[in-house]
């Protein structure tokens, strides 16, 4: 196991330009924090400590190929901050995983774990990989030691893994496995999101796109609207955007379009998102996506984005909505249903023109607060029926919505930067009261 040193971040992007640090994932997101910042003129001192992430770590995972090769590849796991609880975020099997990715993401857990109030701090992991190249065998033998790298580090008091893209609930489980058997005791709190025979909590696999679904009634709601009718596209269709999908037309909404990373299918008549869900379930190649689904015009994720819509929802990976595409968007609701979808340079362009962005710290948020309950039934032993489970949802989703929503009526700054202001102000309260060990 090896640790580097922090990225050194950066100053605060244009609002016109494409800046620098777009190509820092890392970087983008501290400009946002810079701008929270500034509206809480907060202490230099904890602006620093701040924008350095607590531990990260880096490590080789040799495993064996199920041809008796043995493959190498690079595992990360960021700690960013322990000021308020256990470090809490997913692990990423993706080719495009890197360090700052890594940190990028387990900053954002920090503030969107104190913008819904949990008692954790942020956290998150990743495996630079394919996993649709990986068989069963070798995606299990890859976890394992990947969990036994990292045992040292994660536990329910120290650090709470969950699943992100490429990775789900088996993969919870061999984590935690893994974990259970090294210490010769059963540990189920040291990963969310297992299924249910293991620990799991019931409402887990759909809190993600119903905590965004929730996000975007309560948005309509201060507007004035409800969902009914209201036209919808999704950009990204695995847990979080075919569930979000599903749920918005359960309510009303006109789902007119979805895409996967092959590309996407369009029907202005609403398509029926059931049927597309079975249908790249049912898919037997390892693609398992949207193409050759019937009876919906083909679009490429591009159009997607620039389709007549009123809500888009970006719910598959970073820097989708940039500077470039920004003037062609006709929604005028935002949720970011991923982490990062929107560039900081697109943000300033959302901004000037009205249009409403739900952030991902608040918009997907339900999926990390029912990992919460999940860790909680876990600790307790006693697990929760669903209608429990949502409903408190609704209660912590609701609650901190409306905080967000007031203050950024109060101090006239978008909801991006009302929900980073809440959070910060948060995890500074958590960080004086403790007083810092310097
Ligand atoms: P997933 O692996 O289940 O699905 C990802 C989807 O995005 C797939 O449909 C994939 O084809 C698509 N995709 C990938 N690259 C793309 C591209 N370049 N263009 C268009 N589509 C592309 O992952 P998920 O769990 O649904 O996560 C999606 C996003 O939501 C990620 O940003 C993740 O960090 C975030 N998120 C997930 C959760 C959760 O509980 N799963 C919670 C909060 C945030």
């Amino acid at each position: 196991m090896s640790t580097v040193a922090g990225i050194t971040p950066g100053g605060t992007a244009s609002a016109n330009l494409k800046t620098a640090h777009e190509a820092s994932v890392f970087g983008e997101a501290i400009d946002y924090f810079n701008e929270a910042a500034a509206n809480l003129d907060l202490d230099p001192n904890i602006k620093r400590i701040l924008t350095h992430p607590s531990r990260q770590v880096i490590i080789s995972i040799p495993f064996q190929r199920d041809n008796g090769d043995l493959d190498v590849y690079t595992g990360y796991r960021v700690q960013y901050s322990f000021a308020r609880g256990p470090a809490k975020g997913g692990i990423r099997y993706h080719p495009g995983v890197t360090l700052d990715e890594v940190t990028a993401l387990a900053f954002w857990m920090t503030w969107k774990c104190a913008v819904v109030d949990l008692p954790f701090g942020g956290g998150k992991g990743g495996v630079t990989c394919d996993p649709r190249v990986l068989s069963d065998h070798e995606l299990e033998r890859l976890t394992r030691r990947y969990a036994a790298e990292i045992i040292e580090i994660i536990g329910p008091d120290k650090d709470v893994p969950a699943p992100d893209i490429g990775t789900n609930a088996q993969t919870m489980a061999w984590v935690m496995d893994t974990v259970s058997m090294h210490m010769r005791s059963h540990t189920p709190g040291v990963v969310t999101g297992k299924p249910l025979c293991i620990g799991g909590s019931r409402g887990r696999v759909e809190a993600t796109g119903r905590g965004l679904t929730i996000a975007i009634q309560a948005a309509l709601e201060k507007m004035g609207k409800t969902l009914a009718r209201q036209r919808v596209a999704v950009q990204g269709f695995g847990n979080v955007g075919s569930v979000s999908a599903k749920l918005l037309a359960q309510q009303g909404a006109i789902i007119v379009g979805v895409s996967d990373q092959f590309g996407g299918i369009y029907d202005k008549r609403g398509i029926d998102v059931e049927a597309a869900m079975a249908y790249v379930t049912a898919a037997t190649n390892e693609k398992r996506t949207l193409e050759g689904f019937s009876g919906a015009e083909r679009i490429t994720n591009e159009e997607l984005l620039e389709l007549p819509c009123d809500i888009l929802v970006p719910a598959a990976i970073e820097d989708q909505l940039t500077v470039e595409n920004a003037g062609r968007v006709k929604a005028h609701i935002i949720a970011e249903g991923a982490n990062g979808p929107t560039t900081p340079g697109a943000d300033g362009l959302f901004s000037q023109a009205g249009v409403t962005i739900i952030p991902d710290i608040l918009a997907n948020a339900g999926g990390v607060t029912v990992s919460y309950f999940e860790w909680a039934q876990d600790r307790m032993g006693y697990y929760w029926r669903e209608s429990l489970v949502n409903e408190r949802l609704e209660e912590v989703l609701r609650e901190n919505f409306d905080a967000v929503w007031s203050l950024a009526q109060q101090r006239s700054v978008t909801l991006r930067t009302a929900a980073y202001m809440l959070a910060i102000r948060r995890v500074v309260d958590s960080l004086l009261t403790r007083g810092i060990y310097a």
